[in-house]
């Protein structure tokens, strides 16, 4: 998902729009907005689908206020029903709020039966409204202000995640203590902007300013930003996923540029296995700049040898089992006078269940590439995600399953080589990454055997 905050700027809700249409790689399901007006009144517009899809000039036109919150809509726990688009938007008299979340939470189950218990009636499926529930139902102390009760709350919270809570004259922005979901803070004019990924600030001519850190709550009022840690645990595991596939090629993350990120693992493929080879040839969006790399360290050309169709939305009709095996193809076609006769070296970000390699291989032989060396750009994904990746379940995962030379038969390659863990940390220069699903090390306690990840 995708989460995205304005403060303090005249017609909010426009410009979360923009933020939000950044962001819509990191989830098409469904987006919403929510914003608040001078008087307090909180609006909320949400829906499935695109943003572009969900709003037009006259809805955000009633999103009155200078403050606004959004979110992008990436379907894992919980379901892809309506009442889990978030942002959710609580009333209560103590002042209403609004809530936006990107990520996990891990307990969610036994915190959502205890809240039950003790009377909580929850809306949605969605784990991110058990941090509004424990908000208003954890504190013990109800005179104090609304800060001590949401670190209280976080604390509580064990898994991913990148919280937006917006209330009548404030935004609280936090990141789980693991930083195992991006969260940055931008400067617009007088006020503030908030985002998933850096991405949306250029979009908008806003300046980057800072990361949320890892166990960090900021607030953003009109004093400014203030910032506190709620939690003294403080790691730096980034979703290595971000890097590889998830964040847009334009964002920063934790100091890193997505597209440097990319290339220099591709150079670090090309140093641990080298092919002999005429072209190479990247699988668009996502591995295109890490065939830059694998071609730069290896002198090798690179070449356009496939092509996107970029206009399949959501709603579009799939072929059937039939229409496919007559050769229906809608998202990628082979360049036929580019690949005849060469020998291509394929790179592919990641092999999840293994279908895209397979029938990126078939296409670009039946194109006419006599050979076809497929070099991954992560290692073998071998275990589930429980931080909000969609990486599906154990038995569906191809290298879970077989080891390299298995998985190479199955696609139908001449050779596969996956990238080392010890050159994606590399690339990135970085100490700490979380790449449990390469590696089955968690970051965190879990609550589900890895059987259950992922499975809603
Ligand atoms: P496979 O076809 O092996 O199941 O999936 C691998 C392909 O899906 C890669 O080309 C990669 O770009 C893309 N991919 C990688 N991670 C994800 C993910 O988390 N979700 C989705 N929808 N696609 C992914
Ligand atoms: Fe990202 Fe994999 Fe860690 Fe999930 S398990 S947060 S997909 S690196
Ligand atoms: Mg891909």
């Amino acid at each position: 998902c995708g989460v995205f905050s304005i403060y303090g700027v005249p017609n909010a809700a426009s410009l979360t729009y923009y933020g939000l249409h950044a962001l819509q790689h990191r989830g098409q399901e469904g987006a919403g907005i929510v914003s608040v007006d001078e008087s307090g009144t909180f609006r909320r517009i949400k829906g499935g689908g695109l943003v572009t899809e969900v709003f037009d000039e006259a809805k955000l036109a009633t999103l009155k206020g200078s403050t606004a919150i959004g979110h992008v809509r990436y379907t894992t726990a919980g379901g892809g029903g309506m009442e889990n688009v978030q942002p959710f938007l609580f009333r209560h008299n103590t002042g209403d709020f609004a809530l936006a979340h990107n990520g996990n939470i891990v307990n969610s189950e036994l915190l959502r039966r205890h809240l039950e218990n003790k009377g909580s009636l929850f809306q949605s499926t969605s784990d991110s409204e058990i941090l509004a529930h424990l908000i208003k139902k954890e504190t013990r102390y109800h005179d104090r202000p609304r800060i001590f009760s949401i670190i209280d709350a976080l604390n509580m919270l064990e898994g991913a995640f990148a919280f937006l809570i917006m209330t009548a004259n404030r935004i609280y922005a936090c990141r789980d203590k693991y930083g195992l979901r991006p969260l940055s803070i931008g400067k617009l004019g007088d006020g503030w902007v908030v985002s998933s990924e850096t991405c949306a600030f250029d979009v908008l001519g806003a300046e980057f300013v800072r990361d949320v850190e890892p166990g960090e709550i900021v607030t953003i009022d009109k004093q400014g930003i203030r910032s506190r840690d709620y939690s003294m645990y403080k790691r730096h595991e980034m979703c290595s996923m971000e890097y590889i596939y998830f964040a847009r090629p334009d964002s920063d993350i934790d100091g890193c540029n997505v597209h440097a990120y990319r290339k220099e693992s591709g150079r670090l493929l090309w140093k641990e296995a080298p092919a002999e080879a005429d072209i190479v040839v990247g699988v668009p969006d996502s591995s295109l700049s890490a065939a830059m790399g694998y071609a730069e360290a290896s002198g090798l050309p690179y070449e356009m040898g496939l092509i996107k169709n970029k206009y399949i939305g959501r709603t579009f009709i799939q072929p059937s089992q039939e229409l496919r095996e007559k050769g229906v193809r809608m998202k990628l076609s082979a360049v036929r006078s580019i690949v005849r006769g060469k020998r291509v070296v394929l790179v592919d970000d990641s092999i999840v269940r293994g279908t895209t390699s397979r029938r990126i291989v078939t296409m670009l032989k039946e194109a006419g590439a006599t050979e076809v060396h497929v070099r991954i750009a992560s290692p073998p994904m071998t275990d589930p995600c429980f931080y909000g990746v969609d990486t599906s379940t154990r038995e569906e995962l191809i290298s879970a399953r077989k080891n390299t030379a298995g998985v190479c038969e199955e696609i139908g390659a001449d050779s596969l080589v996956f990238l080392s863990p010890e050159s994606l940390l590399k690339a990135g220069s970085r100490k700490e990454l979380c790449m449990a699903c390469f590696t089955g090390q968690y970051p965190t306690a879990l609550y589900q055997s890895p059987e259950e990840a992922n499975k809603d």
